[in-house]
């Protein structure tokens, strides 16, 4: 059992290294942004209530995120552990995450600023299998084009430059302050995040707890 939380700015890579390792140690990859993603797409009230938000780069009211997290906390598929990946974002969502699960460590992704936000304009998601590209670091074969299913790429309204920088502003006011409050618990494990996606991944096992 490994229960792990992925900490850090957006952009760092955190959500390719959680879809990783949960293939690899068959965990639960649990994005709070994929599931409200998800909702938004399907119109639930849910998603109608966090699409404005969203949008904006602003963080969605945690009530509405804690619901979908317990919900997806339930499901069978996080019985060998899980990978949270966007959650908790505030110290309120970190103290709702405790009184519902132990963690065993989180492992906080750590980029410069001039790096980040080059990496969340360029990206482009594939809409159907969710697959993520970068215009110049990691380009499709064809141009726009997912390379699994051929589904044109789109950019996620959130990475137009406009909202880029409210999440920046976002994460170093409300979900930085939860690095000090790991280590005070003494669970940080932080992860250069340099580099290509081989090569944080080799940095990731390294800072895993032993088993
Ligand atoms: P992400 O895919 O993790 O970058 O999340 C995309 C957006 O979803 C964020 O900018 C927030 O608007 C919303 N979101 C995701 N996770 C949370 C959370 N734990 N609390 C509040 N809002 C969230």
């Amino acid at each position: 059992m490994l229960r792990l939380v992925f900490l850090g700015p957006p952009g760092v890579g955190k959500g390719t290294q959680a879809a990783r390792l949960a293939r690899e140690l068959h965990l639960a990859h649990l994005s709070t942004g994929d599931l409200l993603r998800a909702a938004v797409a399907a119109k639930t009230p849910l998603g109608l209530e966090a699409d404005g938000h969203m949008r904006a780069g602003r963080l969605v009211p945690d009530a509405l995120v804690l619901g979908i997290l317990k919900e997806r906390l339930a499901a069978p598929d996080t019985r060998h552990g899980f990978v949270l990946d966007g959650y908790p974002r505030n110290l309120a969502q970190a103290a709702a995450l405790a009184a519902i699960t132990p963690l065993d460590a989180v492992l906080a992704f750590d980029l410069p600023r001039e790096v980040l936000v080059p990496r969340l304009t360029g990206r482009r998601v594939c809409p159907t299998d969710q697959s993520v590209y970068h215009v110049e670091f990691h380009p499709p074969k064809t141009p726009g084009r997912c390379d699994a299913d051929g589904a044109e790429l789109v950019q996620r309204p959130d990475d137009r430059p406009e909202a880029v920088g409210t999440r920046l502003t976002v994460y170093a006011e409300q979900t930085a302050p939860l690095l000090a409050h790991y280590a005070a618990e003494g669970r940080l494990r932080t992860v250069d995040a340099r580099g290509t996606p081989d090569e944080v991944a080799a940095r990731v096992r390294a800072a895993l707890p032993r088993a």
